[in-house]
């Protein structure tokens, strides 16, 4: 889960991390009267988006004066960036930046373990750091049993810094960032930029935090930060139906029982060279409600060409669920392809029973895929 600049902030500041004073507002008036609060010279204006890179996309300005807040903030409110549509700004106190250093703790697979990754060339360009020159990116692996100790700080802080000025500065920011990081079940806490300003302090000027979903539950601070997109309430109204369901983006919706088969049935289309739309697992049972409410699922997504449904019949008998498909498409109006693979326990009697209907039938899963990969190209 994501949360905005602002929100991370706040939770920065509560953890001790040094962050300036800023006013979040919702429009222009209120940016003008955020400038006259904060009484600062200079006044950064930050559009406040789920995404990154705001301030190659003009989301971030620095404003001297009153006039440029008020016009920083107008073209700011209401722009896109990567699609996402700013309803809010951060006007906070500018600060004159000496350097720019890029400081962030994520989960590393790799080692199964926090990841502390710093480098001296933060700012907007660190993804081209990262691919060009990765020696410039230092990775320091922290046991978590152990923790952030004061040594580990130590050594991550003269990465960065030459000056024992600074970098006693840094060991208290490294070391609340990882208690900040864990006690929160984050999955990414990152500064970047994290500035050496001209009179010599450290600041966290940016500030970006993802959660752990599956640890939500034991934090509602962060839980109650959760603005969902559009996609993600769809997968919540999922859920709440019984169902597992991921929005892909591709042309081809899958219903499938069982999560294996399904993650299988993905990869067998990408493998014939087509796009799932979702991962879709309804689970056991082939009553026709179930039926009806995962294709209207599927249905809401305009991407949707072609639905491939694929069944394996342990428990659930194959002609119950052939029965059930039939009667839910009674009720449901679409004239989208569906292709059927249905195996296991009375499949003959299932595909008997799909004999003569709108249902394209494959007689395996390969074939079922090529038909569903061929039908999305066809009506692409
Ligand atoms: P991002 O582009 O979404 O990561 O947004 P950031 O908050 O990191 O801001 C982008 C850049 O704007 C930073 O790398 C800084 O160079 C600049 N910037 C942000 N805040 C200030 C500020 O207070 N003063 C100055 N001079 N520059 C700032
Ligand atoms: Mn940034």
């Amino acid at each position: 889960m994501k949360v905005h600049e602002y929100q991370a902030k706040a939770f920065f500041a509560d953890y001790g991390l040094p962050v300036d004073r800023s006013i979040l507002c919702r429009t222009v008036e209120e940016a003008v009267t955020a400038y006259r609060t904060l009484g600062v010279d200079r006044a950064v204006i930050k559009a406040q988006v789920h995404t990154g890179g705001r301030g190659k996309a003009g989301g971030v300005k620095v404003a001297n004066g009153e006039e440029e807040v008020r016009e920083y903030a107008s073209k700011i409110l209401g722009m896109t960036i990567k699609g996402f549509t700013v309803d809010r700004i951060l006007v906070g106190e500018a600060v004159a930046i000496a350097s720019e250093y890029y400081v962030s703790i994520l989960i590393d697979r790799k080692s199964k373990s926090p990841l502390l990754m710093l480098s001296r060339e933060g700012g907007m360009d660190i993804e081209q750091v990262a691919r060009e020159t990765p020696e410039k990116i230092h990775k320091i692996t922290i046991d978590p049993l152990v923790g952030m100790t004061d040594y580990l700080a130590r050594e991550a802080a003269f990465k960065l810094f030459d000056d024992m000025t600074e970098v006693k500065q840094a060991v208290p920011i490294f070391k609340n960032l990882y208690r900040l990081f864990t006690e929160k079940d984050a999955s990414l806490a990152e500064i970047n930029p994290l500035v050496l300003t001209e009179d010599g302090r450290l600041k966290a000027i940016d500030a970006k935090m993802t959660f752990d979903n599956n640890a939500l539950y034991r934090h509602e601070d962060v839980f109650k930060l959760f603005e969902p997109t559009e996609e993600e309430r769809k997968e919540q109204a999922a859920k709440d139906k019984g169902f597992s369901y991921i929005n892909l983006g591709g042309s081809i919706g899958c219903m499938v029982n069982g999560a294996g088969l399904a993650m299988a049935t993905m990869d067998m289309i990408k493998l014939y060279g087509g796009e799932p739309a979702n991962f879709l697992d309804i689970g056991g049972s082939s009553n026709p409600e179930k039926i009806v409410e995962a294709m209207k699922l599927l249905l809401s997504d305009k991407h949707v060409r072609v639905v491939l449904i694929n069944i394996f019949g342990g428990i659930t008998r194959c002609d119950d669920v052939a029965k059930g498909l039939i009667e839910a498409f009674e009720q449901l109006n679409t004239k989208i392809p569906i292709v059927i693979r249905l195996t296991g326990t009375n499949e003959v009697e299932g595909r008997e029973l799909l004999h003569g209907t709108r249902f394209t039938v494959g007689t395996s899963m390969a074939d079922a895929g090529h038909k569903a990969v061929e039908l999305a190209r066809s009506l692409a």
